[in-house]
């Protein structure tokens, strides 16, 4: 390990501090210092140069520890580097590549990369053509997500955000994605939450989570979501697929607004600084379908952002709408009803997903919508009191079970496959049971049997994809039922 003073004799500049403002250090002295470069402090503590005045610079701080005016302060020559390899697979670590459990032992990788780079140009991009299934139904079904888009997570506290990334993480990790789940400032009990789902699910081998928390310094937290990237960006360069979750921006958004406001920078709408489309478009960008050797490497990336009391126009949410390719939006008033998971179709948004279906679910996807759309129409109208006729009655019935195969419960992953043939047994009016909970527990029997039995997934994958229409797939599942569904009676 380097010291101050290797640093000082290395690049011949010396600098002192000259005034402390909370986590934000002005010091004079460093004539060919970068902005964006690394800084050591006497005391072995680090810095980051945030921007270069006439006279001093501006730096800030990356500890918890206190600065005091007149401290020496020396260039490393370096910008924030993070270590990446296989090794981090199963890891919980800081944004600067530190294992944050105290018990692991974790052979460092030998090679490092900056966290903070361009995006790659358009030269290495691809159209986005496959499907990354979340286990998901409602999400699988009528807002598709492809590999490679960038596809934003809204809605208020509490109402199973986190809860529906880590089922995405689990259904994305089973089809060979390596997963990056960016905890971004949460509380510790929290992220022990999702390292003990990913585990309880036998997946965490094929995760990282990079994490934060509220007690560590503003930088830190910033840097979060950089390091998540980046570690990305390896694995893709590994000719690997990727799913990067960013939970949430709104908490960077805050940060980011706190260290410039520290650092004197004018405030603009809601007191964000002005350059906060900028800094989160950057990071959002680095996502994408990318050519990599004659191979097309996806990084998938579904950042989180709060809204409160369902407002969903307000500057940080309709910059990350502006940014990414679709949102999926969950209603805490669905949530209130009991719908679980609580996310609203209707006002969700998948701008590439629906080209990376195949015809069948493309067609499933249209009926649906209609359907539902119909359906909310013909609630709305029954709630008057008014007198239903039977057609209507029906429309209902059949509404309230299309809604009901929608309910999951939290820790069940169910292929998009599985969903859309179940879906397309429950409206073909085969099923006379109405029990809802006694169908979803089949349904997860089916799932179970798709994950473990190889040559009924075949079988199930074929269906679905050679069929060129929902009603075409109907006629299909009709003639194959006793295949398709054993043991259901
Ligand atoms: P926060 O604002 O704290 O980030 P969030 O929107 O990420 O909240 P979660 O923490 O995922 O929400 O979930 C909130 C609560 O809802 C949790 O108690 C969780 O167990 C419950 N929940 C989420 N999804 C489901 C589900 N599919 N079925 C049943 N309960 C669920
Ligand atoms: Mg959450």
């Amino acid at each position: 390990m380097k010291t101050i003073n290797d640093y000082v004799e290395e690049t011949g500049e010396i600098g002192y501090v000259k005034r402390v403002v909370n986590v934000i250090v002005h010091a004079h002295g460093l004539p060919s210092v970068r902005p964006g470069e690394i800084v050591i402090f006497e005391n072995g503590d680090l810095g980051k140069v945030m921007s270069l005045g006439t006279e001093i610079v501006e730096i800030m701080i990356l500890s918890k520890k206190s600065i005091k005016v007149g401290e020496k302060v020396a260039r490393t020559g370096n910008s924030i580097e993070i270590p990446v390899g296989r090794q981090l697979l199963g890891q919980v670590i800081d944004p600067f590549g530190t294992p944050l459990d105290n018990n692991t032992i974790m052979k460092r990788p030998k090679i490092s990369r900056p966290i903070e780079v361009l995006p790659s140009g358009i030269i290495t991009r691809r159209t986005i053509k496959k499907q990354l299934d979340t286990g998901v139904g409602v999400v699988d079904l009528m807002v598709p997500i492809g590999r490679g888009q960038r596809q934003l997570v809204l809605g208020d506290r509490k109402t199973g955000k986190t809860n529906f990334l880590l089922q995405t993480i689990v259904s994305a990790s089973r089809a060979g994605n390596i997963c990056i789940y960016a905890a971004i400032g949460k509380k510790k009990i929290d992220i022990k939450k999702v390292q003990e789902y990913f585990i309880n699910n036998n997946v965490m081998g094929n995760v990282v989570i990079t994490a934060s928390s509220p007690q560590d310094s503003p930088g830190v937290i910033f840097n979060t979501p950089y390091s998540a990237m980046t570690i990305a960006e390896y694995f893709r360069d590994q000719g690997l697929d990727t799913l990067v979750i960013l939970d949430d921006l709104s908490t960077h958004a805050k940060f980011h607004r706190e260290l410039s406001l520290l650092a004197n920078k004018f405030p603009g709408r809601n007191s964000y600084p002005g350059d906060m489309f900028y800094v989160h478009a950057k990071l959002l960008e680095r996502a994408g379908n990318f050519a990599v050797n004659d191979k097309e490497v996806a990084i998938t990336c579904m950042p989180v952002v709060e809204s409160s009391e369902g407002d969903i126009a307000g500057h940080i949410q309709t910059n990350a709408m502006g940014m990414t390719d679709g949102h999926i939006y969950f209603d805490s008033n669905l949530f209130s009803e009991g719908r679980r998971p609580a996310i609203n179709p209707f006002l969700s948004v998948t701008r590439v997903g629906k080209q990376t279906q195949s015809s069948s679910k493309r067609s499933i996807n249209r009926e649906l919508l209609s359907f539902l759309t119909l359906y909310e129409k013909l609630r709305n109208f029954s709630h008057f009191g008014a007198e239903l006729t039977e057609s209507v009655r029906v429309t209902l019935q059949s509404g309230e079970k299309i809604l009901g195969i929608f309910d999951q419960d939290p820790n069940i992953i169910i292929p998009s496959n599985i969903q859309t043939i179940f879906l397309t047994l429950i409206w073909s009016g085969n099923v006379k049971e109405t029990d809802m909970k006694k169908l979803n527990r089949y349904r997860e029997r089916l799932a179970a049997l798709y994950t473990d039995n190889r040559s009924y997934r075949e079988y199930v994958d074929k269906i679905v994809f050679s069929a060129k229409s929902f009603n075409d797939l109907l006629s299909i599942v009709q003639a194959n039922l006793r295949q398709l569904f054993p043991s259901f009676q």
